[in-house]
């Protein structure tokens, strides 16, 4: 008995069609018809959410099967095929990669995972290694997919959520889904370890509307529950499910730095910071709030306006607030300054904000009021115009401390919100996937 490690991306694209997770599905059944089954969950690794090049959520998959030695050229081979046959190969985006490994993953791939969280890599960095330890590997057009491939094999997470995903056929390309939306409210109603299914208005927000043969995602936090919501949703055209254990949710993208001036582009960092100016909105809608780090280096965080109500939050800020700021470094450029997008804030010590309020008269005690601009001030009940200035006053603060986060619709997928506490334990409940139409079984 040995152990196979298969790693896959970049197989889809945007406007075609397709999803690596699918092929995933696809591969699975495929190498059962093999002496080998599946070890463990199917995993769905998402790597840097900054890449340029990323089709949607830069997301690769790895799958670990075990059985009889001597099985990788047969796997090698047959994944190929089906990577040749179903990949979106005219879509300059899709640039397959494939590896698959016999026994122990190597170290190094470990490394890779980290690393290609963290900032962008080549294909140059990637492919010595595997040749390095003999591995069975293939990339495709640009061969970029098989930095996605590495890092998927060598995923090792310390913190993990589910995903339990329903398939239709991949050559159906509707944007429409077939879902009942009261069944998936019920599921999500019964199974409350899954998250993100429904928004506070009781719209879905776990089904694609892309071409792509996804019909709807059940995140969750308990393998049992999550499956159990998913197979509990009703939806024309599913034939296939996979329970997928993922870094979704899980903020291992985030890099906990020190100084602005560690910010290095395409990464994500987290950071304490100071408000050095008042926020202020931008075309569009967005929200640039200047910030200063403990040493004095200063950066503009931004707030996008798809982020509703955090970007409204947000602009409440005052100069001199202690902040701890997520988010994903901008490259300057162009018009635009290296600046840090962001995905959560964290409200720590708020200054006390004082506004010049109209006093009360020294005269009568009365209210006073403005006689109009540079006409000064004058008592509403007994006339006076003596002595009479605004005075600077404490305001109540509208902002209070805590975490500030943006809505589930403009959550990223490795974004951990303070609602989740993603899973440590593994709990391994098969089974990992299943099909639903009685002419596949
Ligand atoms: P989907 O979410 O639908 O699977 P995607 O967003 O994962 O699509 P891909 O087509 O996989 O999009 O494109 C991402 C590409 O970026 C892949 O080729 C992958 O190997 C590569 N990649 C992943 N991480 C990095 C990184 N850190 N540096 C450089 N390239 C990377």
């Amino acid at each position: 008995m040995t152990e196979y490690h298969i790693g896959v991306d970049s197989t889809d694209s945007a406007e075609l069609g397709m999803c690596t997770t699918y092929l995933g599905a696809l591969i699975i059944e495929e190498m059962e018809k093999l002496p080998v089954e599946l070890s463990t969950y199917p995993e769905l690794v998402r790597l840097n959410p900054n890449v340029p090049w990323k089709t949607r959520g830069n997301g690769a998959v790895a799958l670990r099967f075990s059985g009889r030695r001597g099985q990788e050229r047969r796997m090698f081979d047959t994944c190929c095929e089906m990577i040749e046959k179903y990949s979106i190969m005219e879509d300059p985006q899709t640039n397959p990669g494939l590896v698959v490994i016999s026994g122990n993953v190597p170290e190094e791939f470990t490394e890779t995972y980290h690393e290609a969280l963290h900032r962008l890599m080549g294909t140059d960095e990637i492919i010595p290694l595997l040749k390095e330890h003999e591995c069975l590997f293939r990339g495709w057009k640009n061969g970029r997919g098989l930095i996605g491939a590495v890092s998927a094999v060598g995923a090792r997470f310390d913190e993990f959520t589910y995903e339990a995903i329903l398939y239709r056929n991949g050559e159906v390309k509707d944007r429409e889904r077939l879902v009942d939306p009261g069944s998936v409210r019920e599921a999500s109603r019964k199974h409350p370890s899954t998250f993100f299914n429904v928004d506070d208005r009781g719209d879905l927000v776990c089904i694609p509307h892309s071409p792509c043969p996804v019909i709807c995602g059940i995140r969750g936090l308990e393998p049992v529950d999550t499956r159990s919501a998913l197979l509990e949703v009703s939806a024309g055209r599913a034939e296939r499910w996979v329970l997928w254990r993922t870094n979704q949710h899980t903020d291992v993208h985030i890099v906990a730095i020190d100084s602005l001036k560690d910010a290095s582009p395409y990464s994500s960092v987290s950071l304490d910071v100071v408000v050095d100016s008042e926020p202020s909105y931008h075309g569009g809608g967005h929200l640039s709030i200047p910030v200063r780090d403990g040493s004095g280096h200063t950066m503009t965080a931004w707030a996008y306006e798809p982020t509703k109500g955090f970007r409204k939050e947000l602009s409440g800020l005052i100069r001199g607030d202690s902040i701890r700021i997520w988010g994903s470094v901008r490259e300057g450029g162009g018009r635009f300054e290296r600046g840090i997008n962001l995905e959560k804030v964290e409200v720590q010590e708020l200054e006390k904000k004082r506004d010049l309020v109209n006093p009360r008269c020294p005269l009568c005690g009365g209210p006073t009021e403005s006689m109009g601009k540079g006409q000064g001030l004058r008592c509403k009940s007994c006339g006076n115009r003596e002595g009479l200035e605004k005075l600077p006053m404490e305001v109540k603060r509208k902002l209070s401390p805590g975490m500030i986060e943006p809505p589930p619709t403009a959550w990223r997928h490795l974004f951990r919100p303070s609602s989740v506490t993603p899973v440590k334990e593994l709990e391994v409940a098969p089974p990992f996937h299943g099909l639903l139409f009685e002419d596949h079984q």
